[in-house]
């Protein structure tokens, strides 16, 4: 039977006020289920209290509340906690939190599986099975709140769309999810906190500059040469580096944000001076950032790690350039909660 009923966290508030008035009661009703569906996270309509039994059986004949399920939970030597998720229909997808003296982050995914196809990422090997929904989204958030919470007496201050699938390619969901968490219905977090990270698709990149969106974007460059960004993201293929750097500069034109690049340095791959003369070169027409990210080993050896004085020259010619810089230790590796490495192989 319940197959058959909707999830009611599929409506907006709007549509749940309607709904009330067409069953004859008021649309107020619509505006207390709604707060018990996301400012309470409420699992059950018996939860909702304050509105009649009667009510609350009709909801129960008419929807149901799908509400993911943390399946299993690994907690890792450095405090980064890692969730893997169930779903309504039994796939799993994984979040990750990341505590530091100032902040806790929650790392969350988009899609099961992933649409894209980088070499060295874990995400990549399991194909992406669906979209997630933007309430799918918005409870790993919440899960990770209580999380941080629980473990570290502290709110969850930051979000990174930086677990598993490509956020761009599930626009509409993660904009949806967006909304809610930064709505004071929501969790009322600002967006200046939330960075969305994405492998680079163009068109989307536009769109969210004429969203006027207020988060904060970061982009998964690796290298600033075709040949060899494509040979390690073969989707560059479709997406050259020359669309890309259109994009991101329309993106700045109107959003006036600096932009994020997210970089692994690898042995053999993008160690030498010309890559980095060609990110130099690429990254010029707006302020930008370069986070220089330590690589998660997923496999045989394929790829490996570049030696810190490869790293070392990054940084002086990128600072010689007045480029920020960074380089960022990884996270809860020991759990395979780091970056790229998010592929259910706990569950
Ligand atoms: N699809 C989005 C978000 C998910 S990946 C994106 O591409 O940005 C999050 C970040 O982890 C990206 O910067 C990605 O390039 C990086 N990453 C993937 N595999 C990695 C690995 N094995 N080690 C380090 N970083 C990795």
């Amino acid at each position: 039977m319940s197959a058959q009923k909707k999830d009611i966290r599929a409506l907006t508030k709007e549509q749940l006020r309607d709904f009330f008035v067409e069953q004859g009661d008021k649309a107020f009703r619509g505006n207390q289920v709604y707060e018990w569906l996301w400012q309470k996270s409420a699992h059950n309509f018996d939860d909702m209290t304050n509105v009649s039994i009667e009510t609350r059986k009709m909801l129960e004949d008419n929807f149901v509340i799908n509400h993911i399920k943390v399946d299993t939970m690994q907690r890792s030597s450095d405090g980064t906690v890692k969730n893997a998720v169930k779903l309504h229909d039994g796939l799993i997808v994984e979040s990750v939190l990341i505590p530091t003296k100032s902040r806790t982050t929650a790392c969350v995914s988009s899609q099961v599986g992933c649409s894209l196809d980088c070499k060295f990422c874990a995400t990549a090997r399991l194909k992406r099975m669906r979209n997630l929904n933007p309430d799918e989204i918005y409870d790993q958030v919440v899960a990770i709140d209580k999380e941080s919470r629980l473990y570290f007496n502290r709110p969850l201050s930051n979000i990174v769309f930086m677990g598993m699938g490509e956020p761009l390619m599930n626009y509409n969901n993660v904009i949806k999810a967006i909304d809610k968490i930064t709505s004071s219905e929501g969790l009322g977090m600002s967006p200046k906190r939330i960075v969305v990270s994405t492998s680079g698709v163009p068109k989307m990149i536009k769109k969210m500059a004429d969203d006027d969106v207020k988060f904060k974007l970061a982009v998964s460059l690796h290298s600033a040469i075709d040949e060899v960004r494509t040979s390690i993201m073969p989707f560059n293929a479709t997406f050259p580096l020359s669309d890309l750097r259109e994009a991101l500069e329309y993106w700045y034109k109107k959003t006036k944000n600096r932009i994020t690049y997210e970089y692994v340095v690898w042995d053999g791959i993008n160690d030498q001076k010309k890559d980095v003369e060609a990110l130099i070169q690429f990254c010029k027409f707006a302020p930008s950032k370069v986070n220089l990210i330590e690589y998660n080993p997923i496999d045989d050896g394929e790829f490996q790690q570049a030696s810190s004085k490869a790293i070392d020259m990054y940084v002086s010619m990128l600072e010689a350039n007045h480029i920020t810089v960074t380089v960022r230790r990884s996270r809860g590796k020991d759990i395979d909660a780091a970056c790229g490495q998010l592929a259910n192989k706990g569950s």
